[in-house]
């Protein structure tokens, strides 16, 4: 009997192998016929410290032996209130307010909601949203409308709301993308929102932060809402705690979900300036957030967030995270037959083969495949490779890693692949 499991962004069709995992550590998933893979996209991006962090699965031990899910519309637990706290302390000090939910997607949503719900409630309605072509916010309805479109979503297309679409700032055309933005904000949007430095799911592009600054100053400048997307570029992948940091920027509204928990359990949060909570303040209960989840700000994934917060207090995890991007820039530096080798923080990207190969070609799928015969969890975005490990990963495992990939740089470079 085949499994009944629909697995996620996977063509059963095609009988491609699933390992099974049954332990993971560190860098590393132990499969169920005793093989040890090195996770070079930390699990899609979630792992931050390494997995089965012993500080964060004992804190979600010790949350689970005394309690489990509580509703959290007019009630609320320590580990919740903990862990606002402390993000208010550690996020930039204008981020006031902390409001959970359970995914990147919904962190977005809710952003979105509380752009539209702050604009309404002053009396201005406006509903238009701006967004960078290629960005990747989420697969719910609402994050797909504000994502690229494509085969992944053209199946739901007539659901998609219309959205404001500026150029991606590609080297040389930024100014492009400034202008764009400017005139956009001229009719009045409800808010801009990007993936701040580097767009993930579009195909790891990077654009600097001047750039961002820009951005957001134009925003500033014309009252349009500006919203940080930090769903995968939070908690230290970009080289710092915020990707926006590296621009000085602060968000109106901020999503971080991924690295939240340490990529341990799904948790996100959306959070906003003071006068986004204050469009919502007030005794009329139609003005209220009318947002939430039934899991909203569950004490188990709370407790792991606090553990992962007390890690980044306790623990030199920038000095890490520096150490780790020295040590994949020297071998991203080595790499031949590879094009736009890029880097950003903990993230190297490169494209394999020729120019013409895109997403949908069949270079993806048999590169999964030659890098899972090497006992290695290497996800390419089309024919482009990127590598974001857990920061705790070892320089034998990252050797394996960039061997891998040079190798099969070469035989593309020959044609034995694609
Ligand atoms: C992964 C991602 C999301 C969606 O997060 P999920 O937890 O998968 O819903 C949103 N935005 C960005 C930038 C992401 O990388």
């Amino acid at each position: 009997m085949t499994s009944p499991v629909w697995h996620p962004f996977t063509q059963h069709g095609l009988n491609e192998a699933i390992p099974r995992i049954v332990r993971t550590e560190g860098a590393a998933l132990h499969t169920d016929d005793g093989r040890r893979i090195v996770d070079a996209i930390s699990s899609w991006w979630v792992t931050t410290h390494g997995h089965s962090h012993p500080r964060i699965m004992a804190a979600v031990a010790d949350q689970a032996a005394r309690m489990d899910q509580i509703i959290f519309a007019g009630w609320s637990h320590e580990p919740a209130e903990t862990l606002a706290r402390g993000l208010t302390e550690i996020m930039p000090h204008e981020l006031t307010r902390v409001f959970y939910s359970d995914s990147g997607s919904t962190a977005v949503e809710v952003a979105l909601k509380m752009a539209l719900g702050y604009w309404a409630n002053r009396g201005e309605p406006r509903h238009r949203i701006l967004v960078m072509q290629h960005s990747y916010h989420g697969d719910t309805i609402g994050a797909m409308s504000i994502g690229a479109r494509g085969v992944f979503n053209q199946a739901y297309s007539p659901l998609l709301f219309d959205v404001g679409t500026l150029p991606f700032p590609a080297a040389g055309a930024e100014q492009a993308t400034l202008d764009a933005l400017d005139a956009a904000c001229r009719e009045q949007p409800a808010a801009l929102i990007v993936e701040p430095l580097i767009l993930g799911a579009g195909g790891m592009l990077i654009y600097p932060p001047h750039i961002l600054t820009e951005m957001a100053a134009i925003c500033a400048r014309h009252g349009v809402l500006f919203i940080a997307d930090e769903v995968m570029t939070g908690w230290g992948r970009t080289g710092t705690l915020l990707a926006c940091e590296q621009a000085g920027v602060v968000p109106d509204i901020l999503c971080l979900s991924k690295g939240l928990t340490g990529g341990s359990v799904p948790l996100a949060v959306t959070m906003a300036r003071e006068p986004i909570y204050e469009a919502h303040l007030s005794t009329d209960r139609a003005k209220m957030f009318f947002h939430s989840s039934s899991y909203t700000a569950n004490p188990i994934a709370c407790a792991a967030a606090v553990a992962n917060l007390a890690i980044w207090r306790d623990e030199p995890v920038l000095a890490r995270i520096a150490d780790l991007s020295k040590r994949q820039r020297t071998r991203l530096a080595a790499l031949t037959n590879v094009r736009n080798a890029r880097q950003i923080g903990t993230i190297t990207a490169m494209e394999l083969g020729d120019e013409s190969a895109a997403y949908m070609s069949n270079l993806g799928p048999r590169l999964l495949a030659y890098f899972r015969d090497r006992n290695l969890l290497l996800r390419p975005l089309g024919n482009t490779i990127y590598v974001m490990p857990p920061y705790c990963i070892g320089d034998d495992d990252l050797d394996a890693i960039y061997s891998a990939i040079a190798d099969a740089a070469a035989s593309c470079a020959n044609g034995s692949f694609g």
